[in-house]
């Protein structure tokens, strides 16, 4: 017998943003290079932050 309770349920994924850490909700997300985010801001900051990863790799 089937157990329709075993039945994959589908879960809203709550993503966090990667520049500030809080929640994304669905409706007011900035997507960019298959990443979330916020708002453009957290974008930048995101990208800045992983520039500086990068200089700091090359010293
Ligand atoms: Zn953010």
């Amino acid at each position: 017998m089937a157990n329709e309770a075993a039945a994959p349920q589908e879960v809203e994924v709550v993503k966090n943003c990667p520049a500030c850490k809080k929640a994304l909700k669905k409706a007011k997300r900035y997507y960019r290079n298959g990443h979330y985010y916020c708002n453009k801001n957290c974008w930048a900051k995101a990208q800045q932050a992983k520039q500086d990863e990068g200089q700091e790799n090359n010293k």
